[in-house]
This record gives structure tokens, sequence and C-alpha cells, in this order.
């Protein structure tokens, strides 16, 4: 059974919708098997936010590719140094305030929970996802003008693999519960 690592940012707190969340998350049928209110230290947001190079690198041509559009200068020297800037602002927002960090189970759980959630920026991400109905207003152009993050409601695990590094990065064995639900008997 696939497991998935879902944090409602500190967003999605402030604006009072967490129970909406995690309830589409129950009506899509996946089960639920950690559950926790979290204020992230920065060692705890540096576990989570690493910098990884091909993430850098991604992030940056995205961007290039806009600015040069727009004929306009990166204000990033290069990949690295964009990647060390955005990192640093995730991991910030992180420690914002307390967020709640959910173990999500069942079924493909990395790729409906992504799936759930919508494009990575809510501008484009579309209506009936958890980031198109909850945060449509919030685009990269925006954050990278205030020199802020993406206010974008929540973080999934990106593969089974990860998710599982994610997982015991934010739980203890102890808290990780194994139950029977009803939908189980037909997986
Ligand atoms: P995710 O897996 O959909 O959360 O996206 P990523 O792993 O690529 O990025 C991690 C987080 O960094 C995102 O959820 C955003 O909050 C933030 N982020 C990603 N790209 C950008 C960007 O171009 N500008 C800004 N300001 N923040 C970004
Ligand atoms: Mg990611």
């Amino acid at each position: 059974m696939e497991r998935t690592l879902i944090l409602l940012k500190h967003d999605a707190v402030s604006k009072g919708i967490t129970g909406r969340i995690i309830s589409r998350f129950e009506d899509a049928g996946l089960k639920i098997t950690a559950m926790k209110m979290v204020w992230a230290d920065e060692d705890l947001a540096g576990q989570h936010y690493k910098l990884d190079e091909a993430w850098a690198k991604k992030l940056y041509d995205r961007t290039k590719k806009v600015f040069d559009e727009e004929g306009k200068e990166m204000p990033y020297k290069d990949h690295m140094h964009m990647g060390q800037k955005i990192q640093g602002w995730n991991k910030k927002f992180l420690q914002e305030g307390p967020i709640i960090a959910l173990v999500l189970e069942g079924p493909h759980a990395v790729e409906v929970g992504r799936d759930m959630l919508g494009h990575t920026e809510p501008r484009q991400a579309a209506p009936g996802t958890i980031r198109g109905d909850f945060a449509k207003l919030e685009s990269y152009n925006l954050a990278d003008k205030k020199q802020r993050v993406l206010r974008n409601i929540a973080h999934g695990s990106d593969t089974p693999e990860n998710a599982e590094h994610e997982i015991h990065t934010w739980f203890t064995k102890e808290e990780l519960h194994e139950y029977a639900k009803d939908l189980d008997k037909h997986f």
C-alpha cells in the first residue's frame, strides 16, 4: 500500500480551511494514518526542503523562459543561486506558524494526492483542485515580485520513495498508525 506526506502549510491554517481540505482527502477514500500540528524549527524545515540541483535547474529554466519572453534580466546569477533563494523562502514559510502534517494511505496515494492539490502555481491549478479552489490568485509572478515564496496551501510528496523519506522526517514510528477501513477489503 502506498503512502504520501501532505503538509497543510501555514497559509491553509491561517485561512481556517484545513478541515475542508482534510475532508476532501477522506472523501476520496484516502486513509489518514498519522496527523499532527507542528511548528517547525530551522532544522526540521531544512530537512524537508533540501537544495536539490535538478530541482533548481528546472525552476531556473522555467523562470528564465518567462523573463526572456518579457525581455527582462534574471535577478539570479545561476540556477543554484535561484534555488538557494527559493529554498530559503520555503524554509522561512514553514516556520511562519504551525502547520498540519498528515500521512495518507491508499492505492496510488502519491499520484492521487498531487492530482488533488493541482498545479504548483495556483494560477495554473484547475478549479476543483485544492490549490485551484483555495489560492487561485497566487502566481509565480506575484511571489517573485514580492521576493517571497509561492503561498500554495499544501505540500504533497512527489514520488513514493520521497514520500517514505518525508514521512520519517515528520513522524516517529509510534505516530504512524495501522488500522482497517471499510474500503480496505476491496484493495
Ligand atoms: P511542489 O512539489 O508542487 O510543491 O513544487 P516544488 O517542489 O517545485 O517547489 C516547492 C515549493 O517552492 C512550491 O510549493 C512553492 O511554494 C515554491 N516555489 C516553487 N517554484 C517557485 C517559484 O518560481 N517562485 C517562488 N517564489 N516560489 C516557488
Ligand atoms: Mg515538490
